[in-house]
Formats: structure tokens, sequence, C-alpha cells
């Protein structure tokens, strides 16, 4: 037997063996499974935009006039105009001097992050960060520190012990909403702590945006931290319908990483059609910002119908929706089950969560219906108790939006017993290093738009419109 061989057997009696699912048709509520009419409760098309008519116009209209392949890497013969467009776009979105964009989110953390810290060089982690994040920081080369889940006294504990080198660079990386349990990384106190300790801090907003902040602009946005984060990585792969992604930072910061970022430099530029589409996303976002109130209000008809069937899930806005079930092959079981009655929810297994957390990662989408949901919480009800398990007991490993219990007190003199510690082992050396450390703090779009007279956007215009579902509805049909 082949060592292939070997090694896919042993998956398969691990109940970790994996295969490709055959889905027709675009990334609707609704999609034939391998020939079956199911609930797609699993897709990061949470705005409904990848099957969107203006999007997938836009799209073919660019392929018509671009080609479909941008040629080479950005830097060598793939810049095009609408590459330009798509960052100009992007860096007022998210309220941020420059953008850059990447192949995918994948290749964006493993860019930036590597550009960030190499050998010698310190990198936090939260354990719960995505695989990206995780396949980067060992690539880097750099020391990796994996602090507890959004636990920032342990990362406290860890940014005193670690990476005290004052010649070397100390790097915090988070996903601002977790993939897989939905829950929101405290994003005001990693920066505050950041800053004490002289570290940079990169944050992935991939299920961010399209949910949180004004506007779907993500968890910075909403934790009002525009321009206090070294560099905002994001997918277009998931609420903006396409594929490909970006970094936002500072001016200076975006020429370094198109200096650095390896993943930048040696792979094609994101092809023409993908980039249209997510412009074309963008857009509608902007015109339309009801569509994050309608994801939002989704995920809050799916978790209250899921807790009315018994499940745990924590009362939130959160679109992403762990049903932990534990064990690997009863995960398998519920989903297959709730396949063969119309609702596809996908099993996760470790290693893509830790082990004995294997789980049905349920996400709303703006274009689901509250019954299509209810009808979908109904049926995993149904299916979760004729197989013994206990729904009560399938709620998420930590409270959603909460951060671990704490001393809150004690957290808010945090930062300053913090950088007075750092003050007292770097002594006169540590202003230099924290300047070293940080770039100057990048302006927000406000004050851009104040610098380069632009009238700035008014919280009444930039407040979302009440959703209005048959207008919504009429507008698609006049756009299709
Ligand atoms: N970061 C996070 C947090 C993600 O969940 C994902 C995708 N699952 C990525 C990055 C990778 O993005 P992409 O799919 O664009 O490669």
């Amino acid at each position: 037997m082949s060592d292939i061989e070997a090694r896919l057997e042993e998956l398969e009696r691990l109940g970790l063996a994996r295969r490709l699912r055959l889905i027709s048709g675009p990334q609707g509520p609704t999609v034939l499974l391998e020939g079956k009419p199911v609930l797609l409760l699993c897709s990061n098309n949470y705005l409904g935009l990848a099957d969107h008519p203006r999007v997938r116009e836009a799209a073919a209209e660019a392929a018509m006039r671009w080609g479909v392949g941008a040629g080479a890497s950005r830097l060598v013969s793939g810049t095009m105009t609408i590459h330009g467009r798509l960052e100009e776009r992007l860096a007022a979105f998210k309220g941020s001097e420059a953008c850059v964009l990447f192949g995918s989110g994948y290749l964006a953390n493993l860019g930036v992050i590597g550009a960030l810290a190499g050998r010698g060089d310190t990198i936090f982690s939260d354990e719960l960060n995505h695989a990206s994040i995780v396949d980067a920081s060992r690539l880097s080369r750099a020391e990796v520190i994996v602090y507890r889940h959004r636990d920032v006294e342990h990362l406290e504990w860890n940014l005193r012990r670690h990476g005290r080198d004052a010649q070397a660079r100390r790097l915090i990386v988070t996903d601002s909403v977790f993939s897989m349990d939905g829950d929101v990384a405290p994003l005001e106190t990693l920066t505050e702590l950041a800053q004490a300790y002289a570290a940079r801090i990169v944050v992935d907003e991939a299920h961010a945006i399209g949910n949180l902040g004004p506007g779907g602009r993500g968890a910075v946005a909403e934790a009002g931290l525009d321009g206090e984060i070294d560099v905002v990585v994001g997918t277009l792969g998931k609420a903006l319908g396409s594929y490909g992604a970006y970094a936002c930072a500072s001016a200076e910061t975006v020429r370094y990483l198109i200096n650095s970022a390896r993943s930048l430099i040696y792979s094609t530029a994101p092809p023409p059609p993908a980039v249209a589409g997510a412009l074309a996303a963008l857009e509608l976002l902007r015109e339309r910002p009801h569509r994050v109130q309608r994801l939002r209000s989704n995920a809050r008809a799916l978790r209250g119908a899921l807790a009315a069937q018994g499940f745990a899930v924590a009362e939130s806005e959160m679109q992403i929706v762990p049903l932990i079930v534990g064990e690997e092959r009863a995960a398998m079981r519920l989903c297959q089950q709730a396949i063969e009655r119309g609702v596809f929810a996908q099993a996760i297994r470790p290693p893509t969560v830790p082990d004995g957390t294997a789980r049905l990662r349920l996400t709303a989408m703006a274009s689901h219906t509250p019954a299509e949901l209810r009808g979908a919480a109904e049926v995993l009800g149904r299916i979760a108790r004729s197989l013994g398990l206990n729904p009560a007991a399938m709620g998420p490993l930590h409270d959603e939006r909460e951060a671990p219990a704490v001393d809150e007190d004690a957290y808010d003199e945090r930062p300053v017993v913090a950088q007075a510690l750092f003050d007292a082992e770097h002594g006169e050396e540590a202003e230099e290093i924290r300047v070293r450390a940080r770039r100057p703090r990048a302006p927000s779009r406000a004050e851009l738009d104040e610098r380069e007279g632009r009238e700035p956007v008014s919280e009444d215009e930039s407040a979302p419109a009440p959703f209005d579902l048959e207008r919504e509805l009429a507008a698609d049909a006049r756009a299709a």
C-alpha cells in the first residue's frame, strides 16, 4: 500500500475524509446539490451579490473589454486601470489612505504577514485564526506565539515575555469575525496592546464586511478604529461576491507591500472580470446598504428559529452560526440527513476546527427569506433529536460578542500598566522602539476628505435606508 493510500484510508477510518460535492447553478439561496434542490446554508455569499445581475453583467462586460486574464504579476504587465479603480474604491470604503489588491485572501495573508514579520521577529496569533494566517505565520519564519481565543490577558502575558529584542518586530494578527465561530475579536483592546507594546497589528475582515460597521464596512469601522490598524486585510470572495482580496493601509505601508509581499510580486494579477464584479458589488452596497440590514435580520431570524428548536445559539446578528456536535461522524450524519431533507449545511471537521468540535457551520445570506431559515431550523432540530443529539448542548464554544470573562476595571488600566512595564524594560530606548515599530497613524477617510477639499459624507447620507423588500425586488428585476 502506498503512503498516499494509507493516509487516505486513515482519514476514512477517523471520519475525516473529504470529498468535493457538485453544485449546479449560482450561489443563490437554493442550489442543486448533486442534482437535488436544497436550501444553501453554508455559502459566504452573504449579501447575495455573487449571483446579482449587475455584478454578473459587470464581470461579463469586463471580460469582453479587457479579456479574462491579467497576463502577469501586477509588477510585470498585469496592472490595469480597473485594478487601480477598485483599490481607490476599497480604500474609500475601508476609510484608509491606500489599498493594494491580491489574488485571494489566502495570498493576501501570506503576503502581508510575510512582509511584516520574518526570522527573529515574533507573531502573536489568536488560536482560532484562519488557516491562511496560520500558514502565513509558519512561512514567515518568525517565532509564532498563539494566544487563547480572544483572551487579551493571555496575549498581554505573552507580549511581556516574547519578542523583547529591541531590534525585532512584533506583529499581532487576528480575524475580526472568526470564520468558524462567528464571534468578534476585541479589536479595541488589541489595538491598545499593540500600541503599548510597540507591535504592529493586522486584522482580517473576511467575514465582517457586509455585516458589521456602517454600510457593512466591517468590524474595524464598527469599533471606530479607522486609521488605527496597520493593515486591514479583506477578501472579495465572500460578501463582495467575487474573487480576490485586498490590504488597506497607509500609503507608505502599501508601497512597502508592493515591494516585499511575495504573493503579490510572484503571482498573476486578479482577473479583470473578478475586479469589475467586485467594483459593481461595492457600488450596490453603497447604493442599497439595506442589504446589510437584511443579512443581520436574517441572521437574527435563523438564530431565533434555532433557539426555538432548543439549540443553544447566542442571541446576536452574526451570520455565521456554529452548531457544535463534537464527534466527526455525528456531524457528518447530521449534515447528510439534512441534505436528504433539503438543507445543505456543510459539516466542518478538524483540522479546520479544533479536535472534538466538529460542527455544522450555518451561514445566513441576505437572499434567504425568514421562512426558509425557519424551515431549515425545524429540519435541523428534528434530525438532531432523531440522531439522539442534544440541541441544548450544541451551542457556541465562546460567548459570541463578549470578550472572555475578565476584570473590567483592570482592563481600563491595562495599556498604561503595559506601557509602564515596556518602558521599564527598555529604558531610554522604549520610545525609539515604539516609533520605529509603528508608522504614523494613517489619516482617516474623513481627514483625507477634509485635506483634499472633498465634501464629507454626512452621517445621514451614510445611514442605511430602511429595508423594503418590494422595492428591492423591483429594483433587482429592473436591473435584470
Ligand atoms: N481569511 C479568513 C478569515 C477566511 O475565512 C478566508 C476564507 N475562508 C480567507 C482569509 C481566505 O480568503 P480567500 O477565500 O479569498 O482566499
